[in-house]
């Protein structure tokens, strides 16, 4: 059994402050990915608790909505980080639009992959070079593409660097009991019907009872609503 795997099965019972402790003690160079939704604001409100002006690595594909950028700000504002942002290869992107349009994700599901590929996926293997291990916010609960996770896995994808996941064992509730308890200041577009939230045409709000992730990619109703940073067909069929 590989070091990674005997630590996610002792760090199964921790809290989220003992994970997080656990990776910022075991590995130097340490990046939470955010993508500043709630589960971020935790994340980062707990690791500023624990570390100096924690490490933040987000993806800004050219697509958010306006609200993740104030969001951005607002995180800027209340907590002491080291924020790098990490946009799409603007080549890659120029190739993209002259090819398949402005917005092609919504014509076919090898183009929506394709989109998230060049502006989120590729970004993201650039922005961990240099990096042991990432943080992620990902919660089992969350889809049942999700529901395996383990709290610490090697990242094949990244150059087998530990991945971690503090809150894999959250519910949404207990992440905004969380949020109040330490009266953070969140994405404004929750108070709106999103329960998700990504890129501004990929992303919509949800009616009570839907499921959280409904609201993303929604025209593909049948597919697994992942873009690539957490899930690959190759993982899926192992
Ligand atoms: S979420 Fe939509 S706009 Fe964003 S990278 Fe994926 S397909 Fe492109």
């Amino acid at each position: 059994m590989s070091a990674l795997v005997e630590a996610s099965a002792a760090l199964e019972e921790g809290t989220a402050e003992e994970i997080l402790r656990w990776v910022y003690t075991r590995f130097e160079r340490v990046a939470i990915v955010a993508s500043f939704q709630a589960e971020s604001t935790v994340l980062i409100d707990m690791a500023s608790q624990l570390v100096d002006q924690p490490h933040v690595v987000t993806l800004d594909t050219g697509r958010l909505p306006r609200e993740t950028h104030d969001q951005i700000d607002r995180e800027l504002a209340a907590h002491p980080i080291r924020l790098q942002v990490q946009a799409p290869d603007p080549e890659e992107l120029r190739a993209l639009a002259a090819e398949h349009g402005a917005n092609p994700f919504y014509r076919s599901v090898e183009l929506r992959q394709l989109c998230c590929d060049i502006r989120k996926t590729r970004p993201l293997a650039r922005a961990l070079s240099g990096f042991d291990a990432w943080i992620t916010g990902l919660r089992r609960e969350q889809a049942s593409s999700r529901a395996a996770t383990p709290v610490v896995a090697e990242d094949p994808a990244h150059g087998g660097i530990a991945k971690v996941a503090p809150l894999v064992c959250w519910s949404e509730e207990q992440v905004w009991d969380y949020i109040r308890t330490r009266r953070l200041e969140y994405h404004e577009l929750y108070d709106r019907g999103y329960r998700s939230i990504g890129c501004a045409p990929c992303t919509r709000a949800v009616s009570a009872g839907e499921d959280p992730r409904a609201g993303r990619w929604w025209w593909e109703e049948e597919e697994i609503k992942e873009c690539g940073l957490h899930w690959s067909p190759a993982v899926a069929r192992s």
